[in-house]
């Protein structure tokens, strides 16, 4: 497992150093917009613990904080209207490491939606 770059954008998120555009803040979680959308729906969430990817976050966060981070998602689920109750679905995919093409070392979730994401997303 790499060190954790207390540095990334999404840190300096957490820090209140860089903006975002904010959709939920709860106790362990934070959800902001993506900066570089692409779908009509494409919300970021991530742990406010340090924790390069979803197999440290797992292996590593407090339950309280797995917890937070899985209802969260649910609730934006529900709240961005992609849900399949109030919607017609979304992709849920997090990025690790090189071969996962991962550009911010800071784990985190996308959530696309909006629209037919396709089999793949690049
Ligand atoms: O590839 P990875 O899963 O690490 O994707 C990082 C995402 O963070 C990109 O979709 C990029 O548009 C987004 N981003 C952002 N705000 C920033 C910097 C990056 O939403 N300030």
């Amino acid at each position: 497992m790499p060190a954790y770059d207390p540095n990334n954008i999404f840190a300096r998120i957490l820090r209140g150093e860089i903006p975002n555009r904010t959709v939920l803040e709860t106790e362990h979680t934070l959800a902001f917009h993506d900066i570089m959308p692409k779908a009509p729906v494409h919300v970021l969430v991530i742990p406010k613990g340090a924790y390069v990817s979803y197999d440290d976050f797992a292996a590593n966060a407090p339950d309280a904080e797995i917890l937070d981070f899985t209802r969260a998602v649910a609730r934006l689920t529900r709240e961005l209207g992609v849900d399949l109750d109030n919607g017609q679905g979304y992709r849920a995919i997090t990025n690790a490491g090189e071969h996962g093409v991962q550009e911010v070392p800071h784990f985190h979730l996308h959530i696309l939606g909006g629209r037919n994401i396709g089999r793949m997303i690049d």
